[in-house]
């Protein structure tokens, strides 16, 4: 078997020109421009890559995107009043602090303080209760883009075992609360799965690894998920995104398991594309929220 390749790339490309259509109509009825506002703590180089890359992909679907820089030896204080600041600015409305922050800044303190309208990558706890009680304000960006691409590829996830291999808050955990729940916005096919959580004090992670018709690994341990834990026909997704030898690659051995999967993504160009999509998605909705509707024309004049 040759696994069907599950292009986040392509699918990336196809949301943007979705999102560009309805950032253009939000605009044209609001008067009124989304705005994400990134705030970049140092000048870590990988950092700077990550927020030029949301900055260009913000603006490229008509978007407003603003950076604010602290210093490497800004104070907590000084970091919380920059975010109190953003979220008291009605001209802003997603906010995104970009991680890591040096050690010695305490990042849940800073994530807990953006507003809950405003937390548009969804980390805030009670964005993560919202979404794991099934009414979500806001989905996590890499488990949306995750779940967005099964979906888009017709891969029905109802009563089929999920496999995930990492609990990391970013995406193991809220992934597997998000394809538990009942429904999804993507319908109920899209949920509904029976989720397995690995991780590394699992006992003999590969033959629970080997019971999924999903398996998704999300752990930063370059090719880890070797065919042998993987059973013949299932769907692989590979979160991972790990450097080796100047080259990315997964956390999936991408030549093995694709000879045996049903269906697997790439890395690069696989669940990765897609984080930024969701991102300006969640940007968008925040917008909507925030901006209030305007009032109908008054006819009886
Ligand atoms: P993380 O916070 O470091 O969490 C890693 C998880 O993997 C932990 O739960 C850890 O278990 C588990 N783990 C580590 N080694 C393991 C092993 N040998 N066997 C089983 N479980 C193991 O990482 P993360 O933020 O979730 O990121 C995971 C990967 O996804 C990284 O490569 C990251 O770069 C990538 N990523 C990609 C995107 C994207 O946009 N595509 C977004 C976010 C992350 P313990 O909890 O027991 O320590």
């Amino acid at each position: 078997m040759t696994a069907r390749r599950l292009s986040g790339t392509e699918l990336a490309a196809t949301l943007r020109e979705e999102l560009k259509l309805e950032v253009e109509r939000f605009t044209e009825h609001h008067r009124c421009i989304p705005t994400l506002a990134a705030v970049l703590v140092g000048n870590d180089p990988a950092s700077e890559v990550y927020v030029r890359n949301k900055e260009r992909a913000a603006q490229a679907v008509g978007m407003q995107s603003q950076l604010h820089r602290l210093d490497a030896s800004a104070s907590l204080q000084a970091l919380l009043d920059l975010v109190q600041q953003l979220n008291h600015d009605p001209r802003v409305h997603g906010i995104l602090v970009q991680l890591p922050l040096p050690d010695r800044l305490d990042a849940t303190c800073v994530l807990d303080a953006i507003h809950c309208d405003k937390d548009v990558d969804a980390f805030h706890p009670d964005n993560v209760g919202r979404m794991l009680q099934g009414r979500p304000r806001f989905l996590p960006c890499t488990p949306h883009g995750v779940q967005l691409l099964l979906s888009r590829n017709g891969i029905s996830l109802s009563g089929q075992h999920v496999v995930i291999l990492g609990r990391s808050d970013i995406v193991g955990k809220p992934l597997a609360a998000m394809l538990m729940q009942r429904s999804s916005p993507y319908g109920p096919d899209a949920a509904n799965a029976t989720v397995t959580i690995c991780h590394s004090q699992t006992s003999d992670l590969a033959s629970i690894a080997r019971t999924g018709d999903v398996v998704v690994a999300a752990i930063g341990r370059p090719r880890f998920v070797t065919a042998d834990m993987v059973r013949p026909g299932a769907t692989v997704v590979d979160v991972g995104i790990n450097r080796v030898a100047g080259e990315l690659v997964g956390d999936v051995d991408f030549t093995s398991v694709a000879a045996i999967a049903a269906a697997i993504t790439p890395v690069p160009g696989g669940v990765g594309p897609l984080t930024i999509a969701m991102l300006l998605r969640n940007t968008l909705s925040a917008a909507q929220m925030q901006v209030p509707r305007q009032r109908p024309p008054d006819r009886s004049a």
